[in-house]
């Protein structure tokens, strides 16, 4: 044995630990191909007469093996334990292991079997497309000659399915080719799977007379068979047709054979279809309380395999039995529960679902609508509070404003007069007012520039103090400071309208003119040393004598500091002639005066 089996869906675990088992020389796990042929005709027996979980117990034992089993083998195994699991209850997967086996290659007999089962489980479930689908295949596989014996249960199955979708003409020609080929080629278990088939498309036509014979008939094939589900269910279902047909004595003796029978075998969907059958019954007679018993029975399991038709039949009946025993509330609650089932038994669930959908997202909608509209409310609210906070802010600032700007154009102005104050600090001399040395030649050396192409005269006059230590010597420094004013004040008058003046150094002072001859110079500054010589009523013992140095520009290009040099010699030249006179740096005309 090999661990190389086909990839199949039910080795499972054991098959695993015995494929690691098998790794280790151990001959005795294997197994020979009539063992294992031996152990799947047991469980196929079993499978017939006994409850399914016998016949699992032995497919449990050929589990280990069956992947190495060949493929018909595997098959019947396969096709055995998914009958098993529908019969626990497990339809899908049951349904899930056929479809599985169906995708091998499986032999002619196994495949038609298989897709057989798999149409009958789907038709349980309400799969009709899946029914239908395989139904064709099953068909087509039994027009061959090679599967004419296995046509009995394929013909019967589309005598079902036709019945179940009320297609009576076409589900009485397969019920009859199926009862045929039964004879003709099957045993008695198809032959009972034939005759309940072509049994039930008559009772689906309400033709209740053929189809207690059939019933009848099929019953007999069933009890040969030896198989407890097939007799069960065959026998049920004549005692439903019986009780249809009125016949409820021989209906009620039926039920009781069946439904013990069908307990030892624990097919839960035969079960629970069992007892609704027999609740009928129970029903017609007035028998509530085993109705109701056998009723409650099945809800859990309708309700889980999703019968909905049996489901609102057994809900409907129990409402009756409510009623009748007037439980009003018991009974509503039955019929609420039999319309829902109703509902999704006739296709409309997924309309009532869309419905309650539409009713939820209206709802919802409307919650929406409602939270927008509340938000909208609250926005409007944190609008209105903004616009009142705007208002009582712009109250606020008119107010503010008010004490404010004439505050704030107060500061400004001083912060204006004090910026004033600054510059002119910067700029002028603190004492007496006049452009300080730094200031007064920069604004010098720009008039000098700009008066410069107009070919106008420019001239640069020094003047100092005479003695003027001696002025602080003997009247203090106060008198002297007021002569510096005084003196200031006396240049300002001299030459305001023609030009600068500063103070450029302590008690000397520096004036630019421009447009002005150097004669014109000399004259204003004969008009200054004869005020500067007049008494001032401030300080009349203080004479003030000034000794002046000019220069004046000679032609292009001459600059404030060669003026300023050039006025400088000349002023120590006035000093050096005594004091009290104007000397010209020019000495081809000496302008001078004492
Ligand atoms: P000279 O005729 O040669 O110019 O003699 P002078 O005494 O005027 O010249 P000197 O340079 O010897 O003295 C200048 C004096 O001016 C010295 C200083 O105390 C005085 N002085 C300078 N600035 C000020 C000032 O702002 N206030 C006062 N009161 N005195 C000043
Ligand atoms: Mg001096
Ligand atoms: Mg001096």
């Amino acid at each position: 044995m090999t661990c190389t089996g086909r990839d199949r869906r039910f080795a499972g675990l054991a098959a695993l630990t015995l494929c690691l088992s098998t790794l280790t020389p151990d001959s005795a796990m294997t197994m020979t191909d009539p063992e294992v042929e031996e152990l799947l005709d047991k469980a196929a027996e079993l499978h017939v007469r006994a409850p399914w979980h016998e016949s699992q117990e032995i497919l449990e034992q050929l589990r280990p093996f069956i992947d190495e089993a060949d493929i018909d083998r595997y098959a019947r195994f396969t096709i055995m334990e998914a009958r098993n699991r529908v019969l626990a209850g497990h339809m899908n997967d049951g349904l899930d292991q056929l479809e599985s086996l169906l995708t091998l290659d499986l032999p002619l007999p196994r495949r038609i079997r298989t897709l057989a089962l798999a149409a009958n489980i789907n038709l349980v479930l309400r799969r009709y497309e899946e029914t239908f689908d395989q139904l064709g295949q099953a068909l087509e596989l039994v027009s061959d000659p090679a599967g004419k014996e296995y046509s009995a249960g394929v013909y019967s199955l589309a005598a079902n399915l036709y019945a179940q979708v009320d297609q009576f003409h076409r589900a009485r020609h397969y019920g009859h080719l199926g009862v045929e080929a039964a004879n003709a080629h099957a045993g008695p278990r198809l032959a009972c799977v034939s005759f309940q088939r072509l049994a039930f498309v008559y009772k689906s036509a309400d033709i209740y007379g053929l189809g207690l014979r059939h019933y009848r008939t099929a019953l007999e094939h069933c009890r040969r068979s030896g198989d407890d589900v097939l007799i069960s269910v065959t026998q049920y279902s004549l005692a439903d047709l019986l009780r249809e047909a009125g016949h409820y004595e021989e209906a009620a003796s039926h039920f009781r054979e069946s439904m013990q029978r069908l307990e030892t075998t624990e097919y839960a969907s035969g079960l629970a279809e069992g007892r609704l059958y027999e609740a009928r019954l129970h029903h017609v007679l007035d028998e509530h309380e085993q109705a109701e018993t056998l009723l409650i029975a099945t809800l859990e399991h309708f309700e889980r395999h999703q019968v909905w038709n049996y489901l609102a039949e057994a809900h409907g009946l129990l409402a009756d039995i409510r009623g009748q025993r007037n439980d009003h509330e018991g009974a509503v609650e039955h019929i609420l529960a039999q319309i829902e089932a109703r509902e999704a038994h006739l296709g409309l669930d997924r309309a009532r679902r869309l419905a309650f959908l539409e009713v939820d997202f209206d709802t919802r909608f409307k919650e929406s609508e409602l939270a927008l509209l509340r938000e909208q409310a609250r926005v409007t609210a944190l609008q209105q509070q903004t616009r009142r906070q705007q208002r009582q802010l712009q109250q606020l600032g008119y107010i503010v404003a008010a004490f404010l700007v004439p505050v704030l154009a107060l500061l400004l102005f001083h912060a204006v007069r004090e910026r004033r104050h600054y510059r002119r600090l910067a700029r002028h001399d603190g004492l007496t007012g006049l452009l300080n040395h730094t200031h007064f030649f920069k604004l010098a050396a720009e008039e000098m520039c700009r008066t410069e192409h107009e070919g106008m005269p420019f001239v640069l006059v020094l003047a100092d103090i005479d003695h003027f230590k001696r002025v602080n010597d003997r009247h203090g420094h106060i008198a002297g400071d007021r002569t510096l004013v005084h003196v200031a004040s006396r240049l300002r008058e001299s030459f305001a309208g023609h030009g600068i003046v500063g103070r450029v150094g302590g008690e000397e002072f520096g004036i630019a003119l421009a447009g002005t001859r150097m004669a014109d110079v000399v004259e204003l500054l004969e008009r200054l040393r004869h005020n500067l010589s007049l008494p001032r009523p401030e300080d009349d013992k203080v004479k003030v004598t000034m000794s002046f140095g000019l220069a004046g520009r000679t032609g292009g290009g001459t600059t404030i500091n060669a003026l300023r040099e050039e006025a400088d010699r000349a002023l120590y030249e006035a000093k050096r002639l005594g004091r009290d006179t104007i000397v010209c740096h020019d000495p081809k005309q000496p302008v001078s005066g004492k």
